[in-house]
């Protein structure tokens, strides 16, 4: 990954805060028994529910008001539980296509936004009049990488989402399609669900879409694939398995579910991939039953603060340090210091977020910053005691202190 490019591989951070979910399985297995798994959504006490573009518009013939009741209905029923819930609902561009009458999702980037920006109106109308039947208060909350890669953006987010969730409403998240850029997009509700699932600390993220979960191999080409009702959701070999997109309305596809189960497992939260076309899916898996597949959150679990550096997908900047860095990084626990710093890509400010990088190329690790790279340049290769006489001043004696620095 280069400055400003996403990284997919952010699943992989981790880190020895707490252990993760004691799982009584044997390693080597792909399939977990459920038997001591499927109590996720029933013991959740907060939920992030994402719907995908071809539930809600119904393969993009317009948006599913029939679907989007019943889910009303089941929502009410977990908020009748005591469980605080969250929608992340796509369906912006397909609606907004509907409504202009385009029968091909467009390449340009601003007809995309325009169509966004008529569809997400239907959205909400849509949650609005069908979740109030069920007296149930909505909420739209659009929101782009930069309000989540900010720190201060970041925590204003999660504390109004807080907010809402103790007045009792259900906030209606989707990406803010229209002021984003392909560089800066999230590229797809699944990643954005398990952020917000990170974002407020849920406990498990319920992924609907339109398979019934996660199979053995692609069962639209081989039909002898299973279902695998309960996997890890740190188990690497699931990638490989879960293969592309098969839609053309949709964005993501079973791999993006594979690693937003991954980053949601980093913030201590379980994955069901489940059918929303399946009755009362919501409400049977709260009643504890196992339906589609459940990613069990078995990697040990990040602080929030070392989540929310692991969780951005794109960085402004890294830097590349040599061997003795690294193994002082790696082996020993410690700081990065400006001595082991050997190159500075790209243009970031002091207290961002940059990736650490050894010769190969290899991202090692990522943390704050305390000097910008324009600094960080003039110090590199020196010891901390000069830092002051270069820079008529000193911050820290660190470049990024080990409290600030997340290791892969
Ligand atoms: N934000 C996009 C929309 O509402 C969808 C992205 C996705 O489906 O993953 O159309």
């Amino acid at each position: 990954m280069s400055a400003g490019q996403p990284s997919d591989q952010t699943g992989a951070y981790c880190a020895a805060e707490s252990p993760g979910a004691a799982l009584s399985h044997s390693a080597d297995s792909l399939a977990l028994s459920t038997a001591d798994t499927i109590r996720v959504v029933a013991n959740a006490r907060r939920i992030v529910v994402k719907v995908g573009s071809s539930l809600v518009t119904d393969e993009g013939r317009g948006l599913d008001r029939a679907a989007i009741d019943r889910w009303g209905a089941e929502i009410a029923a977990l908020r009748a539980a005591g469980k605080q819930v969250v929608v992340v609902s796509s369906g912006a561009v397909a609606e907004g296509m509907k409504r202009l009458g385009w029968t091909r999702r467009p390449s340009e980037m601003h007809e995309l936004q325009a169509a966004a920006a008529v569809g997400q109106m239907g959205l909400a109308q849509v949650y609005e009049s069908c979740f109030s039947e069920h007296g149930l208060q909505t909420a739209q909350v659009l929101l782009t990488h930069e309000d989540l890669a900010d720190r201060r953006r970041y925590l204003n987010a999660r504390s109004t989402l807080r907010t809402l969730l103790e007045l009792a409403v259900v906030p209606i998240i989707n990406e803010n399609d229209t002021v984003v850029t392909d560089e800066i997009k999230f590229g797809d509700n699944d990643t954005l669900g398990a952020l917000v699932t990170n974002l407020i600390d849920a406990d498990v993220l319920v992924i609907l879409t339109d398979q019934q979960g996660l199979y053995t191999a692609d069962p639209r080409k081989d039909p002898a694939a299973t279902l695998l009702p309960a996997v890890r959701a740190g188990d690497p070999r699931l990638e490989a398995i879960a293969g592309g997109t098969g839609s053309s309305i949709a964005r993501g596809g079973m791999i993006t579910k594979v690693r937003a189960a991954q980053r949601a497992a980093r913030g201590g939260a379980s994955t069901v991939v489940a059918s929303g076309r399946l009755d009362s899916v919501l409400k049977r898996l709260a009643a504890g039953e196992s339906i589609g597949t459940q990613f069990v959150a078995d990697i040990p679990r990040l602080a929030a603060r070392k989540q929310w550096m692991a969780d951005h997908l794109q960085l402004r900047g890294s830097v590349t340090v040599d061997d003795g860095a690294a193994r002082a990084l790696r082996a020993e626990g410690r700081s990065l210091l400006p001595i082991g710093v050997v190159e500075v890509q790209g243009d970031y400010e002091r207290g961002e977020v940059i990736a650490i990088r050894d010769h190969q190329g290899e991202e090692l690790g990522r943390g704050l910053s305390n000097y910008s790279s324009s600094d960080t340049r003039r110090i590199m290769r020196r010891a901390s005691s000069e830092i002051e006489a270069i820079l008529g001043y000193i911050e820290e004696p660190e470049l990024i202190h080990r409290d600030d620095l997340v290791l892969r």
